[in-house]
């Protein structure tokens, strides 16, 4: 049998209501400028042709309602609300039509970002890691099942910050819908059961400081809490 020189960590899995099973995940997949209002804050156009993707590492989910250190090398550490998609079977090449079929369920999701950073890259053309793929910063809640869910489009998004509401949109204004996303990624990539797409977020972005409590919702949808620690 072959040795191992260390401990593979495990997936991480996220907790899906009214079941005790939980989601193992495998690829973290983000959608930007996904609501015009925001990349009209970002002072960028929206790209009408196509979507656009970029990638965080799975080991960056973080659950719902811990305390997690600020993290180094920012000083712009920026909240983004988003409704994530949690794929639940193998989707290649699928239709729009076809593609909510390999949708699992969803899950209300933070993507923390150093701001400072990723205006940086994209300013020198360069990639967006830095920025983006922050350890601790996919926070997400339990999963609800599609079934569960409903037609998307009438609920709200929301996110506050220490009771302050920051954010206020509805998934209605998502430009590439969820079923356009899933068949749009499944172009690229064999979707797996596992994978999550982090779907953009609405307009309103901004810091936080240790101290502060993120709250953010989506009707239907469990919450999603972050409490910005202190820096290590
Ligand atoms: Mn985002």
């Amino acid at each position: 049998m072959t040795k191992t020189l260390f401990a593979s960590p495990e997936w991480p899995t996220v907790p899906v209501a009214g079941d005790d099973a939980v989601y193992p995940v495998h690829r973290i997949f983000c959608v930007g400028r996904n609501y015009a209002a925001h990349a009209a804050e970002m002072g960028v156009e929206v790209d009408r042709e196509a979507p656009f993707y970029f990638t965080k590492s799975a080991l960056t989910i973080l659950p719902t309602g811990e305390t997690y250190p600020y993290p180094p090398g920012t000083e712009n550490f920026h909240y983004e609300m988003e409704l994530v998609v949690a794929i639940g079977k193998p989707a290649f090449r699928v239709s729009v039509d076809e593609a909510m079929d390999a949708v699992y369920g969803f899950a209300t999701g933070l993507d923390m970002t150093r701001r400072d950073l990723q205006l940086a890259a994209r300013a020198k053309q360069r990639p967006w890691d830095l920025g983006k793929d922050v350890e601790g910063s996919s926070v997400i809640a339990p999963l609800t099942k599609a079934a569960d869910f409903g037609a998307i489009g009438p609920q709200r998004i929301r996110l506050s910050v220490n009771g302050e509401t920051r954010q206020d949109a509805h998934l209605s204004d998502l430009i590439w819908s969820v079923a356009e996303l899933v068949s749009d990624l499944s172009k690229f990539y064999h979707l797996q059961p596992g994978d999550l797409i982090y779907t953009g977020t609405p307009a309103g972005v901004g810091a936080v400081l240790p101290g502060d409590q993120i709250l953010g919702t989506i009707d239907a949808l469990a919450p999603v809490e972050l409490t910005v620690g202190k820096p290590e």
